[in-house]
């Protein structure tokens, strides 16, 4: 078996996607997400790469721990193109100063890897998802929120020009319950 068991191509979710050449089994390790490791002090540097980023703009950073972040924009970096799924097959994992993409759960030959890019709620309106899942939440947001996001999308009072003062609660509540960082990786 080639390794990575990985081919990158056109995605129905965003853009280019990765996807896998063989079938792969939950827990197997699949890709190391490559990158340049920055301390996020320099991160101002790099404006582009350290927040989510617009629809628009590609970004390809993880937070590796408290003082540093990991800039995936780099060509020898396949994995930058795994997108998000509100139903993921993949998680990333720190591991000895790199990080690793696993199978969550066993993932046929020719099947789109996604990971849970876990964004904040600060500007989700900012990035609908299209993971065509059955249980997609409509954004891009981190799974432990996802209920903040389905609640407010389904109350009857709900009218866009309220948007942006609910997400500034949300954004709030989102403080309180969440404290990990996130993969704010973008993709064109
Ligand atoms: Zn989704």
């Amino acid at each position: 078996m080639p390794y990575p068991p990985v081919v990158t191509r056109q995605s129905n979710i965003h853009g280019t996607g990765v996807f896998s050449t063989h079938a792969i089994l939950a827990g197997e390790r699949i890709i190391e997400y490559r990158g340049i490791r920055i301390p996020k002090t320099q991160s101002h540097l790099r404006p582009e790469t350290i927040t989510q980023g617009s629809p628009d703009q590609p970004v390809f950073t993880f937070t590796l721990d408290p003082l540093h972040n990991l800039d995936g924009d780099i060509p020898d970096n396949p994995a930058k193109f795994i997108n998000h799924s509100c139903e993921e097959n993949c998680e990333a994992i720190h591991e000895n100063n790199q990080l690793w993409i696993f199978a969550k759960k066993d993932i046929p030959a020719e099947t789109e890897l996604t990971i849970d890019y876990a964004f904040s709620l600060e500007s989700f309106f900012e990035h609908p998802c299209h993971c065509h899942t059955p249980n997609c939440t409509g954004y891009i947001v981190a799974s432990p929120l996802r209920h903040l996001i389905r609640k407010m999308l389904s109350q009857s009072k709900f009218k866009p020009e309220s948007r942006f003062k609910k997400y500034k609660i949300l954004a709030c509540m989102e403080r309180s319950e969440i404290r990990r960082e996130p993969i704010t990786q973008q993709p064109v």
